[in-house]
């Protein structure tokens, strides 16, 4: 399993960081787990083909993490003329979260006779799903349920493990996520602010020794995070980064 990570920035930007979007690959079969606001720029500026793509899986609804649907689609049907089927997959809700976003964007779009056939499948915690050829588990997450549910991946193919966090306080269901992963993606957006839908630093180096995965890599850091840049145990994300797992 190969995951490449498109976007490492929080909501904002900060840093000129790309919102959260990670390419999985898993031979022939290629996932995009998150797209947000910015993606379809940062996808364009890695020169990666979307029609590669067979699924795209979101961990919640904030516009950092699904805003880049709708002009995915638009992209896939006037612009890469896909014909290949999609599959978008997500927490419950997905498909009218999906049909409500793109509608607000592109008023008339979710009328659209798409040129492809579209798939939507809802992933829950208490029912693990197989996604282009990945078994993927759903965790709860501790974020906004507004925008939710919000929820964190394991992602297993080939004896490998993938877990991202996607959006996320402290909950201690991040400790099964993370357990024998190779590699932990967690979303880290303070240095020490505690926050009630976010992590700080300061609360993850305190249930560091919880979190059984072979590496762990912060994401989604913003300006207080980012303005801390001594070395830490934990390695950091950036756009562009490879992980072959
Ligand atoms: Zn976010
Ligand atoms: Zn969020």
């Amino acid at each position: 399993m190969k995951v490449t990570v498109i976007g490492s920035g929080d909501a904002f930007g900060s840093g000129g960081r790309f919102n959260a979007c990670l390419r999985v690959e898993a031979g022939a079969e290629h996932l995009l787990l998150d797209c947000g606001a910015t993606s379809l720029v940062a996808l364009n500026r890695a020169g990666i083909d979307r029609n590669g793509l067979s699924t795209l899986l979101f961990t919640h609804f904030h516009g950092d993490h699904f805003g880049g649907l709708p002009a995915f689609l638009l992209e896939a049907q006037f612009v890469s003329r896909r014909s290949r089927p999609l599959t978008i997959a997500g927490p419950k809700g997905v498909e009218q979260r999906a049909r409500q976003m793109l509608e607000a964007d592109f008023p008339g779009a979710s009328g659209n006779a798409w040129r492809f056939p579209i798939t939507y499948v809802e992933i829950t915690p208490d029912a693990p799903a197989t996604l282009a050829g990945i078994a993927v588990e759903a965790f709860p997450m501790r974020h906004d349920e507004r925008a939710g549910p919000c929820q964190g991946y394991r992602l297993a193919h080939g004896g490998k493990v993938f877990a991202f966090s996607g959006d996320s306080a402290w909950t201690d269901a991040l400790v099964p996520l993370a357990a024998g992963a190779d590699a932990l993606l967690i979303e880290c957006y303070t240095w020490d602010r505690v926050l009630a839908n976010h992590l700080d630093y300061g609360t993850l180096a305190a249930h560091r020794a919880e979190l059984g995965a072979r590496r762990v890599i912060l994401t989604h850091m913003g300006p207080q995070m980012l303005g801390h840049q001594e070395p830490l145990p934990e390695e950091r994300a950036h756009d562009g980064m490879v992980l072959s797992l």
